[in-house]
C-alpha cells in the first residue's frame, strides 16, 4: 500500500498542475457518466483532505461540544472519512459531499454550515439543534479528492482480495481503466463510488451480479460506499429512519429551458422509478418505504429558500433531468429505503468564474440546504404542496449524463 500511496501522491501533483492550466476533458464514450464536458478546474481554492481533518478538529473544538466529529471509516488508501454530528432532535438529516473528487463546492458548504451550526445562538439555530440531528459527511471519497478526479483509488485485484467469491469475474461496469491527457486510470484504476450502492443495505457481493449495468444496483465493493452505508444503517438503528438524505455534486454548464440564462444549480428528488408504478415494479419490495412526495417537498423547500434570496447568482435554479433509473447511486438506494432525497448539482465551470463565483456557488448550496434543514426543523416542509416541484424550471439539456 505504501508503494501505491506514493504513486497516488505523485499522480496527485501531476493532476494538480494540469488543473491549473485549464484542462478540457473529454471522456471516452460511456466511461465517465456524469462528468461535465469541458471541465475546467483550478483546485487551488479548495481544500485537501489534510486541511479537512484540521478544519473539522477546529470546528469541533470551538463548538464547545455542539459538534461531534468521528472517524466513520477509511478510504482504500487509508484516509479518514468523517461524520460531524450536530443537534439532538429526533429527525435525522444526512448530508454528503464530494463522492466525486472533482466536485468540491459541497465540502466547502458543509464546513461553513458546521461552523455556524456549532456556534450560532440565534433562535433559529437553537431550534435547528433541538429539532433535528444533522450528520454531515464532507469529502467521502478523499482518494479521489487528492487525485482531483471522479473515481476512487482501488483496483479490481484488490476487490478480488477483499471478496474471493469474485475471483475471475468480469469487473463491474463502473470500473475505470482508461488513460487520457489528464487522468491515468490505467496505472491507477478506480471506481465510480456513486454506482456502488444497493438498496439492500445487507447485500453481499455475488459473482452473478457482475459486471452489472447503470439500471441495476451496486455491490458495496468500495470502502467509501461501505462507510456511508454503515453510517446510514447505524442511524436507522438509532432513529428508526434517516428522514432526509442530501448529496452534493457538480454538473456541466447548461441553460434554463427556453432561455439564454445559465443554470446556477440543479436539484432533483427523482432517481429511480416509483416502486408503486409499472416502471418501478422491480423495486416493489420498497413500495411502502419510498416517499416520492416528501422528496418533492424537500426540493421545493430548497428551491423556495433560493428564490427568497432573489437576484443572481441564486436565480436560475432548475430541475435536474427526471425519470432516471440509477439504483446504484446513494440517492437511489437511500430513497428506496424511505429517506426524502435531494440532489444538488452545482454548475461545473469553477475556474472560468474565478474565486468570487466559487464563493457564491458555495453560498447557493448553503442557502438551499438551510432551506431543507429549516423546513424540517419548523415542520413547514410537511405542509408544502409537492406538486410545486413540477413547476420548477427544467434544464435545457439534450443529453443525460447521470450524476
Ligand atoms: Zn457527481
Amino acid at each position: 500500500m505504501s508503494k501505491k500511496k506514493k504513486l497516488a501522491l505523485l499522480c496527485s501533483s501531476v493532476v494538480l498542475s494540469a488543473g491549473l492550466i485549464s484542462p478540457v476533458y473529454a471522456a471516452p464514450n460511456g466511461t465517465n457518466p456524469g462528468t461535465p464536458e469541458n471541465q475546467e478546474y483550478s483546485i487551488s481554492g479548495f481544500i485537501s483532505h489534510a486541511e479537512l481533518s484540521k478544519k473539522l478538529q477546529q470546528i469541533e473544538k470551538s463548538s464547545s461540544g455542539l459538534v461531534d466529529v468521528e472517524v466513520a471509516g477509511y478510504s482504500n488508501q487509508g484516509r479518514e472519512i468523517y461524520t460531524a454530528t450536530v443537534g439532538t432532535g429526533d429527525k435525522v438529516i444526512l448530508l454528503q459531499s464530494e463522492i466525486h473528487g472533482n466536485e468540491k463546492t459541497g465540502t466547502a458548504a458543509l464546513l461553513n454550515m458546521l461552523q455556524q451550526l456549532g456556534s450560532n445562538n440565534s433562535e433559529e439555530f437553537q431550534r435547528i439543534r433541538e429539532e433535528v440531528t444533522i450528520v454531515a459527511m464532507p469529502m467521502i471519497n478523499p482518494d479521489a479528492t487528492e487525485l482531483n478526479r471522479r473515481g476512487n483509488d482501488l483496483s479490481w485485484s484488490e476487490v478480488e482480495e477483499d471478496f474471493p467469491q469474485l475471483s475471475g469475474v468480469e469487473p463491474s461496469w463502473n470500473y475505470y481503466t482508461y488513460t487520457n491527457q489528464y487522468w491515468d486510470y490505467a496505472s491507477n484504476p478506480g471506481f465510480d463510488v456513486n454506482r456502488d450502492f444497493n438498496p439492500d443495505l445487507d447485500y453481499e457481493p455475488q459473482a452473478e451480479d457482475f459486471p452489472g449495468t447503470s439500471s441495476e444496483p451496486g455491490w458495496y465493493i468500495t470502502p467509501e460506499a461501505q462507510t456511508v452505508r454503515d453510517v446510514y444503517k447505524g442511524l436507522m438503528n438509532e432513529f428508526g429512519k434517516v428522514d432526509v438524505f442530501v448529496d452534493l455534486h457538480h454538473q456541466g454548464e447548461y441553460f434554463v429551458e427556453g432561455t439564454d440564462d445559465k443554470v446556477t444549480l440543479s436539484i432533483s428528488g427523482d432517481f429511480v422509478p416509483n416502486p408503486n408504478s409499472e416502471e418501478g415494479d422491480k423495486y416493489r419490495e420498497y413500495a411502502d418505504t419510498y416517499n416520492e412526495e416528501f422528496s418533492k417537498q424537500l426540493n421545493v423547500a430548497a428551491y423556495d429558500a433560493l428564490q427568497v434570496k432573489g437576484n443572481s447568482p441564486f436565480d436560475n435554479i432548475t430541475l435536474y433531468p427526471q425519470n432516471l433509473d440509477l439504483p446504484g447511486t446513494a440517492l437511489g438506494s437511500f430513497a428506496l429505503n424511505g429517506s426524502g432525497a435531494v440532489l444538488f448539482e452545482v454548475t461545473g465551470q469553477t475556474q472560468s468564474y474565478g474565486q468570487k463565483k466559487r464563493g457564491q456557488l458555495v453560498k447557493a448550496v448553503e442557502t438551499g440546504v438551510y432551506g431543507i434543514i429549516n423546513g424540517v426543523a419548523t415542520g413547514e416542509v410537511y405542509n408544502i404542496d409537492a406538486s410545486e416541484y413540477d413547476d420548477i424550471p427544467l434544464t435545457d439539456r439534450d443529453q443525460d449524463y447521470g450524476f
